[in-house]
């Protein structure tokens, strides 16, 4: 079997990637290979469904200028399929002085970055969420709202099929053969240009084709828990309520959700996985992921990089309930545990670490030449930004490609 070009994973990126190329190339052969027998099963369908503003991103991020653009096309497009969106916007609070400062520097990254954003006062924080608790000020992103995660996979898949791509499910990527040759569970293609969107495994394809060398994926896994008040409820949250992030970590830290539905829930936490897809008990187990990842995170923990010790045991005590209810009524008033029983689908972040330098990756990094283009780094928020970065992934392949022509 022959292609023009193979994506190999169907999430997000990967069917965003495919959907671009495609338009850009219709007499092309377009292929996305999914190693699941559906989509959403990981990241792109167990994710909070935020549309991040794009405002805690240094400005010269890939990840501020796709999320601000990001947000904008991907509420413009769930708007105009009539997919769920539920525009409550979200209130970031601060703790003490300190945070209060961080917010100065939240909105001046907003404001560097076109992003609408308000300062306003404890009191005008009250008016939009009448629980919410800050120290003196908040701020207020009217653009941030909520989707239906697996709502807009469908409907992208469907656009994206409906071109003339096929997406096969249930096929995984076995690994590179000579030349154009990708082994894959049913048989051999011959596949002219492969990228890579294989998210948790997508530093392991790289590594096939000489990439992501200095680089490794460590997975760390994001919890839920719903309340049980009723959405829309008197009384009940009605905007999303963040904390402010340690900016020198690439996770938000707990917060409250209103999905599209108006359902409440708190979380994600990032907890050190011990395995890539270690969603419940011993689902998604190899010995050989648990010797590498914990040899990995056992080095980070020698070296205390980015403060690792501190961050794992802080993310461990976030498997108690009671723990992440604590957390969260930091931010809301009202908040008790039993309010808050049932654990919700757990989500694993494919986050990559710099092995060198030993840190975690902030960025979305990109890797590639004239035979293939490998994401890597796709953390949050790329649901948000999958537009605008299926652009910019098939800018930098179109220009690969024009330059390895030039040279012939
Ligand atoms: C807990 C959590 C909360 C998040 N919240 C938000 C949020 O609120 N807003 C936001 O914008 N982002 C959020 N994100 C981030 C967002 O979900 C991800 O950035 C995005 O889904 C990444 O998409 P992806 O296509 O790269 O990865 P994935 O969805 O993981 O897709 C990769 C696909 O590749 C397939 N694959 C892997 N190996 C192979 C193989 N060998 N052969 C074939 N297929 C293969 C996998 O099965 C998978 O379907 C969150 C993430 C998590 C984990």
């Amino acid at each position: 079997m022959h292609t023009d070009f193979l994506i190999i994973g169907a999430g997000i990126i990967g069917i965003s990637i495919a959907r671009e190329v495609k338009t850009r190339n219709p007499d092309a052969r377009v292929m996305v290979l999914e190693k699941e027998s559906d989509l959403g099963m990981h990241a792109s369908g167990r994710n909070s469904g935020v549309l991040h503003a794009g405002f805690y991103y240094s400005a010269d991020s890939l990840k501020a200028r796709f999320s601000r653009d990001g947000n904008r096309a991907l509420t413009a497009y769930c708007l105009d399929n009539g997919l769920p969106i539920n525009q409550c916007g979200k209130l970031v609070v601060a703790k003490n002085e300190s945070e209060d400062r961080t917010l100065d520097e939240l909105k001046h990254r907003g404001d560097v970055n076109g992003v609408e954003l308000n300062m306003i006062s404890a009191e005008e924080a009250r008016e939009i969420e009448p629980r919410v608790k800050t120290f003196r000020r908040a701020l207020f992103s009217p653009t941030t709202a909520s989707v239906d995660p697996m709502a807009v996979m469908r409907s992208f898949a469907e656009k994206t099929r409906s071109l003339g791509v096929s997406i096969e499910c249930g096929v995984s990527y076995r690994g590179r053969g000579p030349g154009d040759t990708v082994h894959t569970t049913k048989g051999k293609i011959s596949a002219a240009y492969v990228i890579n969107a294989a998210g948790l495994y997508a530093d392991k394809i790289a590594k096939d084709y000489g990439f992501a060398t200095g680089y490794s994926i460590l997975p760390f896994k994001g919890l839920y828990l719903y309340s049980n008040e009723k959405p829309g409820s008197a009384g009940g949250i009605r905007t999303n309520i963040y904390p402010v992030p340690d900016l020198k970590h690439p996770f938000l830290g707990v917060h409250f959700t209103v999905a599209v539905d108006g359902k409440v829930k708190i979380g994600p936490t990032a907890i050190p996985a011990l395995w890539r897809e270690q969603y419940d008990g011993l689902s998604g187990f190899t010995a050989t992921e648990l010797l590498e990842i914990g040899v990995r995170q056992m080095s980070l923990l020698l070296h205390n990089q980015f403060e690792f010790a501190a961050l794992a045991l802080e993310e461990f005590r976030k498997y108690s309930r009671r723990h992440m209810v604590a957390q969260a009524s930091l931010l809301a008033d009202g908040v008790k545990p039993v309010d808050y029983a049932k654990w919700g689908r757990p989500g694993i972040r494919a986050q990559l670490v710099d092995l060198e330098k030993k840190k975690l990756e902030m960025d979305f990094v990109l890797q590639g030449d004239d035979k293939s283009y490998h994401v890597l780094n796709a953390v949050s928020p790329a649901f948000t930004c999958s537009i605008p970065f299926s652009k910019h992934v098939c800018d930098q392949i179109d220009n690969l490609l024009r330059k390895a022509g030039g040279q012939q």
